[in-house]
Order: structure tokens, then C-alpha cells, then sequence
């Protein structure tokens, strides 16, 4: 129990970087250096307001300089860290495996959170991912290289084929993303990946549609739940798919 104590921390602290770069890169800024500043009044914040997760919540969601209201997406982008990092680690132990898993949970946070601003996922982010994706291959021993390559293009072609079908239907970076993690996750969890990711994007379109806040040929961005899809499917995909079958 403590040891899950300490992973979420170390998961909140890292998505705190991760609310860092996906607040920097999109607009061209260092994000390695320099100290985390209101997006407002541009004050320097202090180690209480830099806490993840809890300094929200202690400075009341509103900046202690200038009292904008910061919005509650950091410290949800926070407890996201951090419950993805426990899961790796309660999933794959204390191994080699799940701290390359839990990077790639990291990426796949920033391109998320990105794809929501801007509706565009960066190749510089899945240049990092296909790194990551070779190194955890050493890994995954249970997954043969047909396994593998099964697993990208049962992802990635569907999604290429609609495409071609019902045309910008899918960005062109959903689809390089999913056949990087499809390769991850080999088969049959890409799969799961993709139904997770279609079943939370049609729900989540349709309480839109529902709410009016999007028309019908509006475009939502699908990176977040095909994120969203990858993460489930890589720690619970096989699970998943035995309930399904036994039900
Ligand atoms: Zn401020």
C-alpha cells in the first residue's frame, strides 16, 4: 500500500511536468528550464502552488498573486499521472517494463492534453513514442514480431480505410499513433485499444451533440481517447477481453 503511496506521488509530480509541456510546446516556449509561472499576472508560483494535485486545492483553484482562476485541468492532468503510474506499477511490478510503461503513460498524457488545445498531434511526440515503443519490445517477451506487426496494423488500417472512405475522418497523427501503439500492445489489445476509443468518443460526441455544444460535422479530437484506449487496453487489455468472452 505505501509503495502505491510513493508511485502516485512520483506519477503526480511527473504530470506536473507534463501540464508544463503541454502548456509550452504548443506555443513554441523552452519547457525544460525556467520556473513555472501564472499564465495571467506571469508571477513566479511558489512551492505551494507548484504541489501537485494539493496546491490547487490549498490556493483555492485561483492564483495567490493576481486571483485568476486556474482551471481545474492541472490537477486533474496531476491525479491522471498518478493513478496511470500506480496502475503500471500494480500491473508489471517494480520492473524495467513499468517504468518504460510509465513514461510512455506521460507521452501519451502531453499528446492527449495537446491534441485537446490544438487538434494536433506532433511528430516530435511520436518520435519519442516509437523510441519507447523499441525499448519496451525487449521486454515483452510474451509478444512474438507477428504479434507485433498484427497488432500495428489491426490498429492503424481500419482507421486508414475509413479514411479513405469518409474523407478527414481521422488526423493523420491518430493514425501514425496507433500504429506505434498498436505495435505496443501487439494483438489482440490493440484492438481493445481501438473499441475503447471509439465507445468513449461516441458517447462523449453524443452528450455534446446532446448538449448542443457541437454540430454534426464538427470535429472533436479523438487523440485523447485513443490515449485513453491504449493506456486501459495495455494494463487490463487481456482481462478485459476474457470478461467479454465469458460474458
Ligand atoms: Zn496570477
Amino acid at each position: 500500500m505505501i509503495l502505491y503511496v510513493y508511485v502516485g506521488i512520483l506519477g503526480a509530480i511527473f504530470a506536473s511536468f507534463v501540464n508544463v509541456v503541454v502548456y509550452r510546446y504548443p506555443k513554441g516556449m523552452q519547457f525544460v528550464k525556467g520556473r513555472s509561472h501564472c499564465p495571467y499576472c506571469h508571477a513566479t508560483l511558489d512551492w505551494i502552488a507548484m504541489t501537485p494535485i494539493l496546491g490547487w486545492f490549498i490556493c483555492k483553484g485561483k492564483c495567490r498573486y493576481c486571483h485568476s482562476t486556474i482551471s481545474l485541468r492541472y490537477p486533474l492532468v496531476e491525479t491522471m499521472g498518478a493513478v496511470f503510474m500506480i496502475m503500471a506499477v500494480s500491473c508489471f511490478g517494480l520492473t524495467v517494463q513499468a517504468i518504460c510503461i510509465s513514461i510512455i503513460f506521460m507521452v501519451l498524457l502531453c499528446i492527449a492534453w495537446i491534441d485537446v488545445d490544438t487538434l494536433w498531434i506532433s511528430n516530435d511526440f511520436l518520435i519519442l513514442l516509437m523510441i519507447l515503443a523499441v525499448w519496451l519490445t525487449f521486454y515483452q517477451t510474451n509478444l512474438s514480431f507477428m504479434n507485433h506487426l498484427l497488432g500495428s496494423i489491426s490498429a492503424a488500417c481500419p482507421m486508414l480505410l475509413l479514411n479513405l472512405i469518409v474523407k478527414d475522418s481521422f488526423g493523420g497523427g491518430d493514425i501514425k499513433l496507433m500504429f506505434i501503439c498498436g505495435w505496443m500492445l501487439g494483438m489482440p489489445c490493440a484492438v481493445v485499444a481501438d473499441l475503447i476509443a471509439v465507445f468513449s468518443a461516441g458517447l462523449y460526441a453524443c452528450y455534446l451533440l446532446f448538449c448542443k455544444r457541437i454540430k454534426r460535422y464538427d470535429h472533436i479530437a479523438f487523440g485523447p481517447f485513443l490515449c485513453l484506449g491504449i493506456v486501459i487496453s495495455m494494463c487490463y487489455g487481456m482481462q478485459l477481453l476474457e470478461w467479454y468472452l465469458l460474458w
